[in-house]
């Protein structure tokens, strides 16, 4: 008899570390538009310098093993009935015997107008390096002897969203300008500001950590304009309004950390969802209609997972030992399992020195939550052999920032 055919659309989390458990079961496909994962919590010292690409973005073809095949291709359409997924680049469909779904979430503009044409998202590589460039270009348009009123207008990077997001980017980018601003022997400081329609930052956060993000931000001098709203943004700039009173502001750059919504691929699917999109599993992540489809990560409401969980790296991380677990006991006709998925702590990354940890329901902050975020992270790597690697480098060659140096002289 021939070996089922396991098909997991998505290489992130979710993707992953299902395919790694899968490894050696059945005939597994992985497909993804990238050639490569990307542990997205250390994007930000991706930007920074702290970290390198390999460390963070490792090719499928080095986490893989070769009885796993990958296919990179953008996938366009999902015949549940079918049973066949049909790809961007390739005129023969992808049959299966069991499906997993894990293709993510895409940026949320919100319908704000002129946000997607002109804002810098900051969820892949290429979002990082593009806003890198955009940062040195911004500081080599500046002359040694420009006075400290026009830098300060020519140097504004405007963040929509104070999620965790929007609060590590911002004090990331703050700490990266501000070195820049020594080397350079600028006049004055960069402008970094942060717009929040909500009433708190990292509202989905506790008060523990809240603290050391304030603390940061406040720190890192960062503008927090809280209830309030960006209404449009163009080439140059954003208006936003705060109480009824719009206000227009020239920027370097807008980046857009305002949120995440449902692939147009998920939405296609006609199965069910909860009111947000997001697709209904039952607690062995097969989707409530077809057995044979498994979801999960971002796309995917689980029934039983603490609510702070939602949309998070770790909950993807944790439904992957689960849906492989279950696709493996439905070949072997073994009882299915069912799990509550807890939280196993919170990290942010604040700025180039410093860190806050939550773990265990106690916060810490500074450069040991730095240190411990690194040791934390490395651990969360796929792939044994990845980490260690990666371990060894940041062990012996460390993790300093690499400057913003002018264009002409980057390393
Ligand atoms: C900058 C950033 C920082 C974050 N920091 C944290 C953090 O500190 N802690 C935390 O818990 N969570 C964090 N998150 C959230 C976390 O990344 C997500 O919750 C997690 O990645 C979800 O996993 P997933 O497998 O559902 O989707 P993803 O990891 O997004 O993977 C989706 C995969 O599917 C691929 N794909 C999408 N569409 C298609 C298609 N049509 N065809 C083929 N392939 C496709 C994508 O390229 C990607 O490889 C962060 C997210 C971002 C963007």
């Amino acid at each position: 008899m021939s070996e089922p055919r396991i098909l997991i659309l998505g290489g992130g989390f979710g993707g992953v570390f299902t395919a790694l458990e899968l490894t050696g079961t059945g005939d597994v496909t992985l497909v993804s538009d990238e050639d490569h994962f990307l542990f997205t919590p250390m994007l930000y010292e991706y930007l920074s310098g702290e970290v390198e690409e390999w460390h963070i973005a490792p090719k499928y073809s080095e986490l893989l093993d070769e009885t796993v095949r990958f296919v990179q291709d953008a996938v366009v359409n999902i015949d549940l009935d079918a049973q066949s997924v049909s790809l961007a680049n390739s005129n023969e469909s992808l049959k299966y015997d069991f499906l997993v779904l894990a293709v993510g979430g895409i940026t949320n503009y919100a319908g704000v107008e002129g946000a997607e044409q002109f804002t810098m998202p900051f969820r892949k590589i290429n979002h990082a390096n593009s806003l890198r460039k955009r940062m040195v270009e911004a500081l080599d348009q500046i002359p040694p002897d420009m006075p400290p009123q026009d830098v300060r207008r020519k140097l504004t990077f405007a963040l929509v969203g104070a999620g965790a997001s929007g609060c590590e980017l911002s004090t990331k980018m703050a700490d990266l300008l501000r070195d820049a601003f020594k080397r350079r022997a600028l006049h004055g400081e960069p402008r970094v500001l942060v717009v929040e329609m909500g009433n708190k930052v990292v509202p989905g956060m506790g008060e523990p950590i809240r603290e050391f993000v304030e603390k940061a931000l406040n720190e890192s001098r960062i503008e927090v304009h809280t209830l309030t709203k960006v209404v449009s943004v163009t080439k140059d700039g954003l208006t936003f309004e705060h109480e009824g009173v719009r206000e227009q502001l020239k920027t370097a750059a807008v980046v857009w950390t305002g949120g995440v919504k449902m692939s147009p691929l998920v939405e296609r699917l006609d199965v069910e969802k909860n009111p947000r999109g997001l697709l209904l599993i039952k607690p062995t992540m097969q989707l409530s209609s077809r057995d044979n489809v498994f979801a999960l990560g971002d796309i995917a409401v689980y029934p039983d997972a603490a609510p702070t969980l939602a949309g998070t790296a770790q909950l993807a991380f944790q439904e992957a030992g689960l849906a492989a677990g279950n696709v493996k006991a439905v070949i072997s006709g073994k009882e299915l399992r069912t799990r509550h998925f807890e939280e196993l702590g919170e990290a942010l990354s604040l700025g180039t020195q410093r860190a806050a940890v939550l773990t265990a329901g106690k916060a810490f902050g500074g450069a040991l939550a730095r240190q411990a975020r690194f040791a934390l992270y490395t651990s969360r790597l796929p792939t044994w052999h990845h980490r260690l690697r990666v371990g060894a480098s940041w062990f012996f060659d460390g993790t300093t920032p690499r400057p913003l140096l002018p264009l002409g002289i980057q390393r």
